[in-house]
């Protein structure tokens, strides 16, 4: 089940505890999208900074006294590289995958001097507001950068927060420490920043919160698809009871000539003895328990013949087809001895009183040019040998 996008936070009062982990973790996710996005944009922003800043050096330029512009402007200059150099820690955090929280409060300290050096930019020129055009110029380009700032700070408002406080702070110190009334031009640009700020961020934030929860919850629902796929895909190709390949996925396998099948030189075949006797006595959860343990069994035996290859299948209720490469007659035999007595044991490993366990095996070993279809019709034949002679025991297929 999928999370619906949705930008507030969950009402965790309503979920089950592992509901609610997950959702926590989900927040966070979402969390850790929007600072990234936001510590992205901050990239793009350097440029307009710059021009910005140059822009304010040249109309600075053309001032009564251009010397009034120099300290806010170097203190401009300081809070950019300062931004810079916070951010693109934060990036690199981010993008490591590692935790951000010094950075965050990094990123935090220099927006709020980012804040303070954007107002500081208008102290100088409060008294020339209005009437001249060059101090109307910084003044403009205060107004629209510091609302662009605030815009992109709105998807983390205590970002946001640090940022818009010491800008407007910082202006009105500026305005009550000027002799006389504050000059209307001031206000008006205060209050149009303040607007523009707020209607950009409140925007910006909806739309980055969106995108961020939009871009976690498809992350989250390709991870599950994967999940699913794989899931689908095993159960498709195995038994579930027992975990081994199916019958249909082995012959597959044969037919598309899988290299891990390589070309084996012994079947081995085998059906437990009196299995329906199994059932009828002890019940089929019983049952169910035989087969799971012969498919551990077949597990075991397997490791204990390392570097032979050896796939096997249930292919039916109780009947199994083993094939083994790599191995000579004597070993091949010795394999099918191993698992035939580990079979055997598998009722005394049960603790459930009166049950024997055992399986009759039929063995061959492939003939040049003989099909595996021709090979287990013969490995059927020794293995009916087998129970006819008294189950419990492994019949090789005599050479024709
Ligand atoms: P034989 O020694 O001649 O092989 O006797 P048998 O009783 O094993 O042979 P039969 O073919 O008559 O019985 C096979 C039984 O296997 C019948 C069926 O109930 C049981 N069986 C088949 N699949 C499953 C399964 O998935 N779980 C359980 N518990 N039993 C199964
Ligand atoms: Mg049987
Ligand atoms: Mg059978």
């Amino acid at each position: 089940m999928g999370h619906s996008v949705k930008t507030d936070s969950p009402d965790v009062g309503s979920f089950d505890h592992g509901e609610t982990l997950r959702d926590e973790q989900w927040a966070r996710e979402v969390e850790r999208e929007t600072v990234r996005m936001v510590g992205e944009r901050e990239k793009h922003t350097l440029a307009a900074n710059v021009i910005g800043w140059l822009g304010c050096c040249i109309a600075a330029n053309f001032l009564p006294q251009p010397g009034i512009m120099a300290i806010p402007l170097l203190l401009r200059l300081v809070a950019i590289t300062a931004t810079r150099i916070a951010c693109s820690e934060l990036r690199q955090k981010l993008a490591k995958g590692l935790g951000y929280e010094r950075q965050l409060d990094m990123v935090q300290l220099s927006l709020s001097l980012s804040g303070i050096t954007w107002a500081l930019l208008l102290w100088p020129l409060f008294p020339l507001l209005g009437e001249n055009a060059f101090a109307n110029t910084v003044l403009g380009v205060v107004a629209v950068g510091a609302s662009l700032v605030g815009g992109f700070l709105g998807p983390l408002p205590r970002f946001l927060l640090s940022y818009t406080v010491t800008f407007l702070l910082t202006l009105l110190v500026g305005m009550g420490l000027q002799e006389g009334p504050v000059p209307l031009a001031a206000l008006l640009a205060a209050g149009c920043i303040s607007m523009g700020m707020a209607a950009y961020s409140l925007g910006s934030a909806r739309e980055a919160r969106a995108m961020a929860a939009a871009l976690v919850e498809n992350r989250r629902l390709g991870i599950e698809l994967t999940e699913a796929l794989h899931h689908a895909e095993f159960l498709s190709q195995r038994d579930p009871l027992t975990g081994l390949l199916n019958r249909r996925a082995f012959f597959e396998r044969v037919d598309r000539g899988d290299t891990d099948l390589r070309k084996p030189q012994h079947l081995l075949t085998f059906d437990l003895d009196h299995f329906k006797r199994v059932n009828d006595t002890f019940g089929h959860a019983v049952g169910d328990r035989v087969l799971i343990a012969v498919a551990d069994c077949i597990r075991d035996v397997r490791e204990e013949f390392p570097d032979k290859v050896c796939c096997a299948v249930r292919t039916g209720g109780e009947e199994f087809l083993i094939m083994l490469t790599g191995m000579e007659n004597v070993l091949a035999r010795q394999f099918a001895e191993v698992l035939r007595q580990r079979i055997a044991n598998i009722a005394a490993d049960m603790d459930v009183p009166g049950l024997a366990t055992s399986a009759s095996f039929g063995l061959v070993a492939i003939r040049r040019g003989e099909s595996i279809d021709e090979a287990s019709v013969r490995a059927d034949r020794a293995l009916y040998q087998a129970k006819e002679r008294g189950r419990d025991r492994v019949t090789v297929a005599e050479v024709a």
